[in-house]
């Protein structure tokens, strides 16, 4: 998917984490003000960055996320259980508005309004093709449940593989 632009989910079949770990590697993750608390009062401030009116996860040697931990030949989150929102996002992309000007297929009818809904092509969980069942009926309405605040929990949005809980 070399160079591609966000992907509109109808060119999507379906996506699965497959823990690559890529998407801990190099992004700053910014937090709300209950997740900032919540992080700080469990590991401490050391783990957070502070910027321009901002609070970021901190990023660790080699620009990896704080959190992330090796397991086996993957990574994996040990915030797991305070994972915050922009994380549990990626890599949907939830706008208000088309990002293309022409042709745009990334309308998604939620809650009696159309959002556009699009996928970040940087991500290796992603395959191309028409959407599966699962993932419009399943995968799609979790992630704008999440992104609306109607969710916390994740059940088809996330990795299938082992991750910490905090002690
Ligand atoms: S969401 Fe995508 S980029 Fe991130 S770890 Fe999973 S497969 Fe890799
Ligand atoms: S909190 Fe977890 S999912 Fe988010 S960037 Fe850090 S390791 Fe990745």
């Amino acid at each position: 998917m070399g160079g591609r632009g966000l992907i509109p989910w109808t060119e999507v079949h379906s996506w699965s984490c497959v823990a690559c770990g890529k998407c801990c590697l190099g992004y700053r993750v910014p937090l709300k003000l209950d997740e900032y608390a919540k992080v700080a009062r469990v590991y401490g401030i050391g783990v957070l960055e502070f910027g321009l009116g901002k609070v970021y996860l901190k990023n660790s040697q080699g620009n990896r996320c704080v959190f992330q931990r090796p397991s086996l030949d993957r990574w994996v989150c040990s915030l797991q259980a305070m994972k915050p929102l922009a994380c549990k996002l990626f890599p949907f992309r939830i706008q208000s508005k088309p990002a293309y000007k022409r042709g745009d297929t990334s309308a998604y009818r939620f809650r009696g309004n159309d959002v556009y809904v699009y996928m970040d092509p940087e991500c290796d969980g992603i395959r191309i093709g028409k959407p599966s069942r699962r993932f419009r009926y399943e995968v799609l309405p979790e992630i704008l449940q999440i992104g609306f605040g109607e969710r916390v929990k994740q059940k088809y949005t996330t990795s299938k593989y082992i991750s910490w809980t905090p002690s």
